[in-house]
């Protein structure tokens, strides 16, 4: 395969991310942020390999101008890492919602840019935003292949009984009013790095995976597809996240509608920005490493908030392993899945009945790829840095 470098990009309704990745020797050759993109005080950070970061506060009125600034940078004569755009291969975007239309990554055409456009619907917040990035892009470097991969994609695979509700059917034939799952390219390139780590095929592995950052999901996929996860429609169902309410019953939105006298616009903004951990410990915070502080020096807020967390986890590794009929390795990945060891000393506690036990000098380690399962348990726990840009770039370069 021919070598190049690949942009990938990231972009939020106020912010962009990117990274510049090198296809053969898969390193990171910049990396940087833009934020507040059409709000005041708008600012780039922008990071060459082995270089100093940089920050510069410039107004950035909408995506394209934010772009073109990233294009700058890493074009730049003092401090960019290439001579020109030419250098630049492809562009790999990040898709949030790719609806039932996508079950794996694409070439961007103008056909598909229309179907992501018809799952906005499913994600008011997101695809719009990943579009205006698909069309800045384009407009500034019309030549170049791009690529859009879908967060959604890997959890096609899922059976229809995992994947519907138990609603009448027509709102699933009508809206498509189903589970998609979210966190997919994680998902997908844990799993695969777990067969690798094992030195196991991936078909014959029965895999839960655990992406515990701020937004949380667990997915389960057997002989190399995924069969279940924990996220819905939208990113609110499952797991209790930093802000985020996951599973709950659906009655609750209409109780307190009445009793705080909210609509339920009102309500849900509640349920996605002010619940979870943040929400659970009395709006202390969404942050791991000040709840597990607090947890350690006996504040009762951080420790209901931490156990109502790992339980959850634990309900859905159950779940998973009986709808698998079995499980043979339990990942964690994620901000907290890789790095906080109290929250998988939490999680591993419970799960004696997999024959698991934990070797703590492994699961001491942060950040790094680790076995952490004691060496002769059947069921291996694994510690998986995720990398989504890295997957992006591997897809795109694979669609070229
Ligand atoms: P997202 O990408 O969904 O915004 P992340 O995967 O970055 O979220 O995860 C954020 C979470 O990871 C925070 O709760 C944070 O406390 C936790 N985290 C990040 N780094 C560390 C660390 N070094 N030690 C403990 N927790 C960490």
């Amino acid at each position: 395969m021919k070598e190049m470098n690949v942009l990938v990009i990231n972009c939020g309704s106020s912010s962009l991310k990117f990274q510049l990745i090198n296809s053969s020797s898969e390193e990171v050759i910049a990396k940087g942020l833009c934020e507040r993109i059409g709000i005041e005080g708008s600012q780039m950070t922008y990071t060459p390999a082995g270089g100093e970061k940089q920050e510069t506060v410039t107004p950035m009125a909408d995506h394209t101008q934010a772009i073109r600034l990233v294009l700058d940078a890493l074009t730049n004569k003092e401090y960019g890492v290439v001579k020109s755009l030419d250098e630049i291969g492809a562009v790999g975007h990040r898709i949030v919602h790719g609806g039932e239309n996508f079950a794996s990554s694409t070439l961007i055409t103008d056909e598909v840019v229309k179907a992501i456009e018809e799952c906005n619907d499913l994600a008011p917040l997101h695809n719009p935003a990943n579009l205006i990035g698909i069309r800045a892009c384009k407009e500034l470097m019309p030549d170049t292949p791009m690529a859009a991969v879908f967060d959604t994609a890997f959890h096609q695979t899922m059976p229809e009984e995992a994947y519907l509700y138990g609603l009448p059917y027509h709102y699933y034939e009508d809206y498509k009013v189903r589970r998609y799952g979210f966190h997919g390219t994680s998902h997908s390139y844990v799993s695969h790095r777990a067969a690798d780590m094992l030195g196991k095929d991936y078909q014959d592995l029965k895999i839960i995976v655990c992406h515990l950052g701020n937004g949380a999901s667990v997915s389960a996929v057997k002989n190399g597809k995924c069969v279940d996860t924990s996220m819905g429609l939208t990113p609110l169902e499952g797991l209790i996240m930093g802000t985020r309410s996951g599973d709950m019953d659906p009655a609750i939105i209409e109780f307190l509608c009445g009793k705080e006298k909210k609509t339920v616009n009102e309500i849900l903004n509640i349920l996605n920005k002010e619940s979870g951990v943040l929400g659970l410990s009395g709006g202390f915070s969404s942050d791991f490493r000040d709840l597990e502080k607090a947890y350690q020096a006996g504040e009762v807020s951080a420790i209901r908030t931490m156990k109502a967390f790992a339980y959850r986890v634990v309900k859905y590794i159950g779940a998973y392993t009986a709808a698998m009929n079995g499980v043979d390795v339990i990942c964690f990945t994620a901000g907290i899945g890789e790095n906080n060891s109290f929250i998988r000393t939490l999680i591993t506690s419970y799960l004696g009945y997999l024959g698991i036990t934990i070797d703590e000098e492994a699961n001491a380690k942060r950040g790094e790829e680790i076995e952490i399962s004691a060496p002769d348990c059947k069921t291996k726990v694994l510690v998986i840095p995720t990398n989504e840009e890295l997957a992006i770039a591997r897809e795109t370069v694979a669609l070229l």
